[in-house]
């Protein structure tokens, strides 16, 4: 047995280990050496969900053997993967030839298979969808050892279910999908001074044509201030764009953690007062610098905290959740007071809080829809525990939904009012003699 957990650290539980090398050997672990048959299996890819998705209830298959690129067109962008390839691998791969991924998310240590099976956003997902609207075919390892390649008009049932569904319906093996031509490794970024909720929403939705926006919120700020926010607007800058910036690499390389958090800081480090006096001082840098348009890496603008290694273990040695939620636009302006009123007034400082908008989705238990996602990290207690079940209640009045790929604690009721597609999987599951053979602590937990 092996103790795993999320990259919140939160919760902790043992499952046995399996580590498939090769894609011909993932359809085999269904039984056991004795060819019986196994229960209680999910796949795993990097682990960089925040909670109990990637913990097998009672066997985990990591993924990251299968870390091949079969193939790469260099005329079209088409590339054909194994599901354990890391993000970080194939950008450096696809970079220097002009290519990069159509969605990534915040940070690129994540695998392709990861990718699909939570149908990750980006800051573009108002303009481009999901990763899993780019995918053209999967292999997926079924429970009853088939191997299926399906896709939109193949086998589009189980396409639907595989894309943001957990692991759920099966292990991905392969995925192809097409990437997006780019003419240099940085992005133009503009930045736009929001001093409340209303304005940082308005210039969300001001922004529906920039490729890439999100915004970061001041969670602690408070009356007036309250949601005060910097918003950042992202294009892929061209090789003119460079010329402002002497001597730039037209393919910057990505800077590698700078710096790492070597032991788990005391749980008291990020607390209301160190957090309101970095927040404080963030936006009003952003601010000088707002309205100039700037170049910055790709590595940087995409990828912010992987700059520092193992940031999770600022948090304290009990952990940390992820409440990101999602609400529809006619909600959002309204809860999202709300939330952040509870958040501020209860004195949790999260050091990391994002606003982005969101578009619809295509899988049946995908996260987003149209509307706007909050991400905030908190520490583990029970107080914040208690807290984060109050918000759940606001989130479900709202008609909005917490995401599966961060969540540790929510309870199947809320899952439940969340996603109207959770019925369709389970009929998908029960076709393909899922239940038992593949489930997850999560799936377990939430009764998927
Ligand atoms: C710093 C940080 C920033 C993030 N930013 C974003 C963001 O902006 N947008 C966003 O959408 N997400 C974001 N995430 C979440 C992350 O993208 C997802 O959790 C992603 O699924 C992680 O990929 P992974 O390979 O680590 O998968 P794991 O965490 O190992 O697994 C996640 C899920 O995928 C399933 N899975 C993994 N591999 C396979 C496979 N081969 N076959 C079938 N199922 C599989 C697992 O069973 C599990 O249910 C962020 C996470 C971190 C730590």
């Amino acid at each position: 047995m092996t103790e795993f957990h999320g990259w919140g650290r939160y919760p902790r539980h043992d499952s046995a280990l399996i580590s498939p090398l090769a894609p011909g050997e993932v359809a085999s672990l269904y039984d056991d050496a004795d060819g019986r048959p196994r229960a209680g299996l999910i796949a795993r890819g990097a682990g960089r969900a925040y909670g109990d998705a990637a913990i097998g209830d009672s066997a985990t298959v990591v993924m990251r053997g299968l870390d091949r690129i079969r193939s790469f067109d260099r005329q079209t962008g088409r590339v054909t993967v194994e599901a354990g390839l890391l993000l970080a691998d194939l950008i450096g791969v696809a970079m220097p030839a002009g290519w990069f991924p159509p969605v990534v998310p915040g940070t690129r240590f994540v695998t392709i298979g990861g990718m699909i099976a939570a149908d990750v956003h980006g800051k573009n997902h108002h303009r481009a969808g999901g990763f899993g609207d780019h995918v053209e075919t999967l292999t997926l390892a079924l429970p009853d050892g088939q191997m299926v390649t399906c896709g939109p008009d193949h086998h589009p049932d189980l396409f639907r279910a595989t894309i943001g569904g957990m692991g759920l319906t099966g292990m991905i093996v392969e995925a192809s999908f097409t990437l997006v031509p780019i003419q240099t490794g940085w992005i133009s970024q503009r930045t736009v001074v929001a001093p409340d909720l209303d304005r940082a929403l308005a210039a969300l939705r001001d922004a529906a044509e920039a490729t890439y926006s999100v915004a970061w919120i001041d969670c602690l700020a408070r009356g007036a201030a309250l949601g005060r926010s910097l918003v950042y607007l992202g294009e892929h800058a061209t090789p003119a764009d460079l010329t402002a910036r002497a001597g730039a690499d037209r393919w910057p390389p990505a800077v590698g953690g700078r710096f790492t958090v070597p032991l788990d800081a005391p749980s008291m480090m990020l607390n209301r007062l160190s957090v309101g006096a970095f927040n404080a001082l963030y936006y009003k840098r952003g601010a000088r610098a707002a309205g100039q348009a700037m170049l910055v890496p790709w590595d940087r603008y995409f990828f912010p905290l992987d700059g520092i290694g193992d940031w999770n273990r600022l948090y304290g040695a009990r952990g940390f959740v992820q409440y990101q939620c999602v609400l529809p636009m006619t909600a959002a302006a309204g809860t999202l007071a709300d939330i952040l009123e509870r958040v501020s007034r209860a004195g949790h400082a999260s050091f990391l809080a994002v606003l982005k908008q969101l578009g619809p989705a295509h899988g049946d238990l995908s996260f987003p829809m149209e509307g706007v996602t909050l991400a905030l990290d908190l520490p583990v207690s029970a107080r914040v525990l208690a807290l984060l079940n109050d918000l759940d209640r606001l989130v479900v009045a709202a008609g909005g939904r917490l995401y599966l790929a961060k969540d540790a604690r929510q309870s199947p009721a809320t899952f439940e009012a969340g996603y109207p597609g959770r019925d369709r999987l389970r009929r998908l599951r029960h076709q393909i003699g899922a239940p038992g053979r593949l489930s997850s602590k999560l799936s377990t937990r939430l009764g998927i």
